[in-house]
């Protein structure tokens, strides 16, 4: 039980270097899960859109220090840390966190930064989710450095599949230069549409195409989806017993024999 617990979160990057694949969505609505299970969450927002940020309430603009700080040594993790409506903790972002990227460029140990602050309170939290930018930059080796887990999201579509061996590739290396304790999870499929055959043929081949584990069950395509951000909740508050809202928290029960 979380009470109990004395080991460290478990860090897990949802990555893919794709925009638009349900990175954000799923790391909302997954932290979201997990809060409701009773687990102490925090959640990461490493992207310059700050689009996690925005759709768990808050105002980027708003925002004073963020990870950009906390990733240029200028603020501890706790410091900008913010408690959101959905009962996780967020690590906010701002509009120009590429600006930490370019600055975080030429130190030595570059893709080890936060790995380091989150040691400051991986002992606070049960699990700690990492929303990536789409890119494979210095802030996403960042974020599979500091990760004991990754969670690859990926639309039943064939044209989402380009890219994915790229991230694999990166893994690799991760796995063997950075970081020897990353786990792949899984890909998580998403946008998914059942009543389209090419969707429930790409669910079928892509485990075996890639030679990984494809998390169960697949999270539906639902126009609830667009609605959640604007509300500042995730779609397990906005749409409580939606198909997409049940997917996530089935996805997170499974995955919190993990954690
Ligand atoms: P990423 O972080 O990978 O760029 P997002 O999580 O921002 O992707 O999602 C991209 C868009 O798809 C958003 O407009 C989001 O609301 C929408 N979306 C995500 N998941 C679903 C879903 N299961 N059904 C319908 N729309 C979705
Ligand atoms: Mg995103």
């Amino acid at each position: 039980m979380p009470t109990t617990r004395t080991k460290p979160a478990t860090v897990v990057a949802v990555a893919n270097q794709k925009g638009g694949v349900a990175k954000t969505t799923s790391v909302a609505s997954l932290g979201a899960a997990f809060a409701e299970q009773g687990r102490r969450v925090l959640l990461v927002d490493l992207d310059a859109q700050a689009c996690l940020t925005f759709s768990l309430g808050v105002d980027p603009d708003e925002v004073d220090r963020s990870v950009n700080e906390v990733l240029l040594g200028q603020a501890s993790i706790a410091d900008v840390t913010v408690t959101c409506d959905d009962g996780v903790d967020l690590v906010p972002s701002v509009i120009d966190l590429a600006g930490a990227e370019a600055q975080l460029l030429p130190r030595p140990g570059r893709e080890f930064v936060l790995r380091t602050v989150l040691e400051e309170v991986r002992d606070d939290y049960d699990v700690i989710l990492l929303d990536c930018s789409p890119s494979l930059g210095v802030l996403t080796l960042n974020a599979l450095t500091a990760s004991q887990a990754l969670i690859i999201p990926m639309p039943c579509e064939m044209l989402s599949h380009r890219g994915v061996g790229q991230l694999l590739d990166t893994v690799a290396d991760v796995q063997k230069i950075l970081n020897p304790a990353l786990e792949v999870w899984g890909i998580l499929p998403t946008l998914f549409d059942g009543r389209s055959n090419h969707a429930r043929e790409v669910l079928a081949d892509v485990g075996e195409r890639y030679d990984l584990p494809v998390l169960d069950p697949p999270i539906p395509k639902t126009v609830r989806f667009a609605e959640a951000p604007a509300v500042g909740r995730s779609i397990l508050a906005t749409s409580r017993t939606s198909k997409g809202a049940k997917a996530y928290r089935d996805v997170a029960a499974a995955l919190a024999k993990r954690l």
